[in-house]
């Protein structure tokens, strides 16, 4: 994905993308969705009971009519007043949030609000591993009646980053985690993958069933596997998978089923990010560096340093193309939750890029970068304002994939961009361990 697709998009969508106006929409343009008049709830049984699922009343397998007046990639026209009223979608596509952390949250909060896509989405519920029953008047509901409902058509994967392909590569919930993560994924088990993936969707039931006893095991894989099986589309938090051959799998379950599967990059939807991509246009990179800091993470949740700190990848790759793998090393001092991962990267140009992960208390969460280019260097970051609604932002992305008016080439160039890095990250890990 480039980012002048997420401008076109996002401008398209009159969300503005920098304090400072660039692609925002004026006040006086605001387009149907952004009207509150312009939602409501879709039964009244809803309006009444908003913590109640609605009975299933149109299908899944209905077809899709969505009000042309709601449109939201091209011809956007000053609405008048009293044809808003009228602008309600007349379909919306249910939906799930799945992990109720801090990611599930925020989209909880987007999905409740008035927001011009979440104008086009019905929250029905949310599926977390707490018993919490209702949540600012959502309702709980189990991944069984999420998966079966035929109200539920999309789902949001906001659950731990640590995924199942480690069942793949021959783990099972008796092994550690941590030794399943250090052995790399063998080739010739790949064959087996479509066999074991109907041992995983047992597995993970099983799994949500027994709760507590797969202590250090999520579900983000499984999850999005089971949503696509049972005919979901499917919006995951990055990364999608911990593995590369995982996300292929994912990537074609979903395209036989004919459904969306969008990964979230928030990091692409930052101003820092803009800025940058403004910043390096037409240089030529000569050398450069990425070092970013933080507290710990738990790798049993989150995934090996590569995959937990893909965003950083994905900057890197987004700003300089698809890069090469030259060395990596993994210190690690567990006993005082400290780490440090140093990857050296080459470009196409054979121009070195290194990447470095450092994490450990006291650490604060900060990048510094340093980019030379044949014309002047870049150090660090000037401050470029404030980030404001980024997953709010990937929403609007993801509901244009729904509609079908996210450019076919650049669906194309986001999943190669997604795949190399997950394929990097491996190879990353490979190399560490
Ligand atoms: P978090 O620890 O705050 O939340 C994870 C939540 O998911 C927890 O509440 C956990 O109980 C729940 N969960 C885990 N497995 C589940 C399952 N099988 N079913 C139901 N609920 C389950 O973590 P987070 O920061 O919200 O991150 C979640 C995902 O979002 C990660 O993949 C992360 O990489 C990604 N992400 C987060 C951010 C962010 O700003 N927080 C940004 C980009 C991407």
């Amino acid at each position: 994905m480039t980012l002048a697709c997420s401008h076109t998009m996002l401008t398209t969508l009159g969300v503005p993308l920098t304090e400072q106006g660039a692609g925002s929409i004026s006040s006086s343009h605001r387009f149907l969705a952004f009207s509150s008049a312009a939602w409501r709830p879709t039964s009244s049984t809803q309006a009444a009971n908003p913590c109640r699922l609605p009975a299933s009343s149109q299908g899944a397998g209905g077809t899709w009519r969505l009000l042309e007046k709601v449109v939201l990639c091209s011809q956007l026209q000053p609405l008048k007043e009293e044809s808003k009223m009228n602008a309600e979608p007349e379909r919306k596509f249910g939906v799930v949030v799945v992990g109720i952390g801090r990611a599930g949250s925020l989209r909880m909060r987007d999905l409740r609000n008035q927001h011009a896509s979440s104008a086009l989405l019905n929250l029905i519920g949310f599926v977390s591993r707490r018993k919490l029953k209702c949540l600012n008047e959502v309702q709980q509901i189990s991944l069984e009646d999420a998966l079966s409902s035929q109200e539920v058509e999309v789902a949001y994967i906001c659950s731990e980053s640590t995924s199942h392909e480690d069942y793949i590569s021959g783990c099972t919930s008796l092994h550690s985690y941590q030794q399943c993560t250090r052995v790399p994924i063998s080739s010739h088990l790949r064959q087996h993958q479509h066999f074991l993936f109907d041992y995983l969707l047992m597995a993970a039931i099983l799994a949500v069933q027994l709760d507590g006893l797969l202590l250090g095991f999520t579900f983000s894989t499984i999850d999005s596997l089971q949503f696509l099986n049972a005919g979901k589309h499917v919006l995951v938090e990055y990364p999608m998978t911990l593995s590369w051959a995982a996300a292929q799998d994912l990537w074609e379950l979903a395209e036989q089923k004919g459904k969306v599967l969008h990964e979230e990059h928030v990091e692409l939807l930052m101003e820092e990010f803009v800025f940058l991509k403004k910043e390096v246009v037409g240089k030529e990179l000569l050398k450069g560096s990425l070092l970013f800091t933080a507290g710990p993470l738990e790798e049993e949740r989150f995934g090996f340093p590569a995959f937990s700190g893909i965003s950083r990848l994905t900057w890197l790759v987004s700003l300089f193309g698809e890069l090469s793998l030259v060395s990596a090393t993994l210190e690690e001092r567990k006993e005082d939750q400290y780490m440090k991962m140093t990857v050296c990267l080459e470009t196409e140009n054979k121009r070195p890029l290194t990447w470095i992960e450092e994490k450990g208390p006291g650490l604060k969460r900060n990048r510094h970068l340093s980019f030379h280019f044949k014309s002047g260097s870049l150090e660090n970051m000037p401050n470029v304002g404030v980030n404001k609604n980024i997953f709010l932002k990937d929403q609007n992305m993801f509901v244009q994939k729904l509609l079908g008016k996210f450019p076919e080439t650049e669906l194309a160039a986001e999943k190669k961009r997604i795949l190399h890095c997950l394929w990097l990250a491996e190879e990353i890990q490979k190399y560490c361990c």
